[in-house]
């Protein structure tokens, strides 16, 4: 008998606690099904219900361990194209004013993890003004990104992209409210005060 009704208990937190799950995770949720392309009209739609919705309380600090950003980069970094394959060396003393060795040494590859993430819209990361080779007349590279929203025909480009960029637009499709920059040892941002890197880099231009 005890075991009945602490099952049938057992049930019904279960339904409260998906109940509850539904109701904060649908607030927001304006999402279609995962990996559906969006049209330029769905995208708009998204970033107005962005920026109408409530900016989220208690949003972690992150951890106080400052001293971990403290890093030191090597002399040297090395760049193999994604494109040709050809290998460019950077020295840190050359590039030590520019975002340059930083992208190379801890944004690259999560870059190029993160934008596999994205799936709403047509997006690629184009890394070859590090290639010395591809781009031989590049004095500073900077990161591009070429996005094509579904059903239409131009591209837009943006360049000097960062992996927070990636992060950010991944949450936006994500239908998230909350930016979280993992790097930073959890810091939680409103993803709203976002929103206009955001329709920057989707080259969606809304009147908020
Ligand atoms: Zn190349």
């Amino acid at each position: 008998m005890i075991k009945i009704i602490s099952f049938g208990l057992l049930i019904v937190a279960l339904v409260v606690i998906m109940v509850i799950r539904r109701k904060t995770q649908t607030k927001f949720a304006i999402l279609p099904s995962e990996g559906r392309l969006l049209t330029r009209k769905e995208i708009t739609k998204q970033l107005k219900r962005l920026s109408q919705a409530k900016p989220p309380k208690n949003l972690s600090m992150g951890a106080m361990c400052y001293e971990v950003a403290i890093k030191e980069h090597p002399n040297k970094v090395e760049y193999i194209c994604s494109v040709c394959g050809e290998r460019t060396i950077y020295n840190k003393n050359e590039y030590s004013n520019t975002s340059v060795m930083d992208v190379l040494e801890y944004g690259l590859s999560a870059c190029r993890r993160e934008i596999t993430k994205i799936t709403n819209v047509n997006i690629q990361l184009n890394d070859t003004q590090f290639c010395k080779n591809c781009s031989p007349h590049t004095i500073v590279p900077e990161l591009c990104l070429k996005v094509q929203i579904d059903g239409e025909q131009i591209q837009h480009s943006i360049s000097n992209v960062s992996f927070q960029d990636l992060r950010i637009l991944r949450e936006f499709f994500e239908g998230k409210i909350v930016h979280t920059e993992e790097e930073q040892w959890g810091i939680e941002e409103p993803l709203v005060d976002y929103i206009d890197r955001i329709s920057e880099l989707l080259g969606v231009q809304v009147k908020l």
